[in-house]
């Protein structure tokens, strides 16, 4: 590709594309976007022909990797026999039935009941309406509130901005009334002495302490992302979730686990739900769902929940033209075939180990104030100082700078304010983990 092309790109893009999450301002300053445009296993090329390490696979989403001509085929396939119809109004396809019936069978048991969207926000957006229709139909419709987390994300709705930790309010209205938050079990942003056991059982105490704050008989629901992702990686200690679920039930509280992240193999587990052990009433998924290769997602609905909706409800007066898409459940399909048949959850568990073991590494390093992680999930803490531990004032530039010295020296490791993330494919090898370290160390020393 020609570099004239790529500056040419780059000014349209400047010029028309209002990204996400962007500040075009300064992208502009800087030069432009860095256009990718095409990608293979584990490495994506941007327009000047630069290989990259995707650290990330994409946005957390692309698990079996890039290049899988399996998944486009399938989409041809099923372009070719049935490119659309809907599921409303009595009638369904074949690849949606079948999706539905995989997602029941996969996901924990009593999780029979699938109802698809397009992307994580709108499957919590659905959520919040689902639990509050649930409630209304068993007599309760005082219960409204929905009890979320700092550092949560689940999508950038008005609704699931405001369900999302305070991060994601203070524009365009958000958030909107009838959410509440508790605090992360963020052990190392914390200044306790209690160890991390203790520590989860005192995060987990802030749920029962808000819910009697608030009146049993107000709170619909609590959601939480069994490890949380995007608010900066934090990953509960082993008591936490076990005491959360006593509390939800204690109070007849919906329990909703946010696996939109962790779903589909990246915690080691197919879903993180059964690593710590979690009984959700609902649950979301999405990325990994169709590794980003189609937009779709699904709340997995619990028996409780469902039978209410069936049996006592008449229509529920929600869905979107694109529920159950039946090119993107064909996708999903293939896509869950490829985790099954080739194994990648195990992998990920096995490459994760690994991931774990050469991350603690980096603690030698000076910027290094903590690493964590579980499965194919890192994240690399930057400190002003290690001892006694002070975070950046600056909040955020450090951690900004660090990404950028990731990109410069071939790889994609996300920023969370300074917190760097890895969150790659899960058919990363143990080479592709000796690759990204060595790159995220010059990264680091670059950054220092
Ligand atoms: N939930 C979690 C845990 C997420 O990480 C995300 C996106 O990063 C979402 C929900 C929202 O998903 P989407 O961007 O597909 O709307």
């Amino acid at each position: 590709m020609m570099n004239d092309n790529a500056q040419n790109l780059r000014q349209s893009d400047l010029a028309h594309y209002m990204h996400p999450f962007t500040d075009t301002e300064a992208l502009g300053k800087e030069g432009g976007a860095r256009i990718i445009t095409r990608a293979e296993g584990a490495h994506i090329w941007d327009i000047s022909g630069n290989k990259i390490l995707d650290g990330m696979a994409g946005l957390w989403c692309v698990n079996i990797g890039y290049g899988r001509k399996e998944l486009a085929d399938a989409a041809a396939r099923q372009m070719n026999t049935l490119p659309y119809y809907n599921s409303f109004f009595k009638t369904a396809t074949v690849p949606s039935i079948e999706l539905a019936e995989q997602l029941a069978a996969r996901t924990p048991a009593g999780l029979n009941h699938v109802f698809y969207a397009n992307s994580g926000s709108e499957a919590n957006d659905t959520i919040v309406r689902m639990v509050r229709y649930y409630w209304e139909l068993e007599g309760e419709a005082q219960r409204q509130i929905i009890i979320g987390r700092n550092h949560g994300y689940h999508g950038s709705t008005s609704v699931t901005a405001s369900l999302s930790g305070p991060h994601m309010h203070g524009q365009g209205g958000v958030p909107l009334p009838g959410f509440s938050h508790i605090a992360a079990p963020y052990l190392f942003g914390a200044d306790t002495e209690l160890d991390a056991e203790a520590f989860g059982i005192q995060a987990a105490q802030a749920l029962e302490e808000r819910i009697l704050e608030l009146g049993a008989d107000k709170v619909a629901a609590f959601i939480g992302e069994p490890v949380q992702g995007s608010g900066g990686m934090i990953v509960p200690p082993a008591s936490y979730w076990g005491k959360i679920q006593r509390i939800c039930k204690k109070y007849g509280v919906l329990l909703i686990a946010d696996e939109v992240i962790t779903g589909f193999g990246r915690t080691g587990k197919w879903f993180a739900s059964e690593l710590y052990d979690i009984k959700p009433d609902l649950m979301t998924l999405a990325k990994g769902l169709s590794s980003g290769y189609l937009p779709i997602s699904a709340v997995i609905v619990g028996d409780r929940v469902a039978n209410t909706i069936i049996h006592k409800g008449s229509e529920f007066v929600h869905g979107f033209t694109y529920s159950g898409h039946p090119v993107s459940c064909a996708v999903a399909l293939e896509n869950i075939r490829i985790i099954a048949d080739e194994g990648l959850v195990e992998n990920a568990a096995t490459v994760g180990d690994y991931l774990q073991t050469r991350l603690r590494d980096l603690k030698d390093h000076p910027l290094v104030g903590e690493v964590r992680g579980i499965g194919l999930l890192g994240a690399i803490e930057l400190v002003q100082s290690k001892s006694p531990r002070r975070f950046f004032e600056t909040k955020g530039e450090v951690g900004t700078r660090c990404r950028d010295h990731c990109f410069a020296n071939s790889l994609v490791m996300r920023a969370v304010r300074d917190t760097m993330i890895i969150s790659p494919p899960l058919m990363f090898s143990k080479a592709h983990v000796d690759e990204l370290l060595e790159k995220a160390r010059k990264a680091l020393d670059s950054t220092w």
